[in-house]
């Protein structure tokens, strides 16, 4: 080999190659998939810090790749946000998910993610309205989680949409909390009914710096002084739950409650919840 620049690329060259035809059939594979029924929703509950009674469920999809098995959100969501497929695969996620919540108990919450693609649709506010009279689940029963990456792309729509839906009773989350960019002052006109602590920051509770504490009490006073609720994610022991509770943290959510689980298995502790 003569090295240098040439041997280089000629060595990364193959392995580019690969990588593009990897995401060329897993996006041909995702095309499919809606019409093929590969897609399943699992649900993560959120709970009363207080009470420990649980509030609501979170809706998280998963595909059932007829080859690959199970692939995670993480690997798949930002090829739909690209290809725009994300639009009826949301679709699909907020019918199914509002027709399962009308099988619980009614004071039970179902939690959706929206990707900022969803709203740049124009047909957001109207499919949801479609899903929540097809379910018949009352509108305070959904609940709407976004990024605030979703609220600075062209905040002028996004407002307006979500002042409608709003309007309409539907509840808005302002998710993975901490991790964006907005100022308190754009938070302050921003309409929200919750602010969740992005997972991050609860993983670091209990460690030797006191750094994360402080976040975490910062967001629960924050999101309180405006009159919102606060959910802590990504919750995992009984040391970060206790943290959370004396720093007057509202709800919280992660695998020390529960992971994400199958409807069917949800269902039956739903029910539980409704006789005890
Ligand atoms: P997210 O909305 O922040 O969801 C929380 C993620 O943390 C989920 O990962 C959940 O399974 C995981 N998690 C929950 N509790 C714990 C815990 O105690 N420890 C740890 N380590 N992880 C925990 P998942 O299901 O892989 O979803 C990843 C992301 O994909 C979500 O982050 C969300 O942004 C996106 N996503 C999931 N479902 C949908 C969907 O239907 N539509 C859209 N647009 N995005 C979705
Ligand atoms: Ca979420
Ligand atoms: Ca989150
Ligand atoms: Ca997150």
């Amino acid at each position: 080999a003569k090295g240098g620049g040439r041997g280089a690329f000629r060595f990364f060259e193959p392995e580019l190659d690969q990588l593009m035809h990897v995401r060329r059939n897993l996006e041909k594979d995702l095309r499919k998939a809606l019409a093929r029924g590969e897609f399943e929703l699992h649900y993560q509950p959120f709970v009363s810090v207080e009470t420990g009674r649980i509030c609501g469920y979170e809706a998280l999809l998963r595909w059932h790749h007829p080859e690959r098995g199970l692939v995670l959100p993480g690997e798949f969501i930002p090829l739909a946000e690209e290809t725009g497929l994300i639009l009826p695969m949301g679709e699909w996620v907020l019918r199914t998910a509002c027709a399962e919540a009308a099988k619980w108990p009614s004071d039970l919450k179902i939690a959706i993610n929206l990707s900022p693609a969803q709203f740049r649709g124009k047909e957001l506010v109207s499919s949801i309205v479609g899903a929540l009279a097809n379910s018949g689940i009352a509108s305070h029963r959904l609940e709407l989680e976004v990024t605030e990456t979703v609220i600075m792309h062209d905040s002028g729509a996004v407002f307006a949409a979500l002042g409608q839906l709003r309007e309409l009773g539907v509840r808005i989350a302002l998710d993975d909390f901490g991790t964006g960019y907005s100022s308190l002052s754009f938070l302050q006109k921003f309409p929200f009914d919750k602010v969740k602590i992005d997972r991050s920051f609860v993983s670091e509770l209990a460690s030797a710096t006191e750094e994360s504490r402080r976040i975490a009490r910062a967001v629960v006073r924050f999101a309180t002084s405006l009159g919102k609720t606060s959910t802590a994610e990504g919750v995992e022991t009984a040391e970060q739950l206790a943290i959370l509770r004396e720093e007057g943290c509202v709800e919280a959510q992660g695998y020390y409650f529960s992971r994400p689980l199958q409807a069917s298995r949800i269902a039956p502790l739903a029910q539980r919840k409704a006789e005890a």
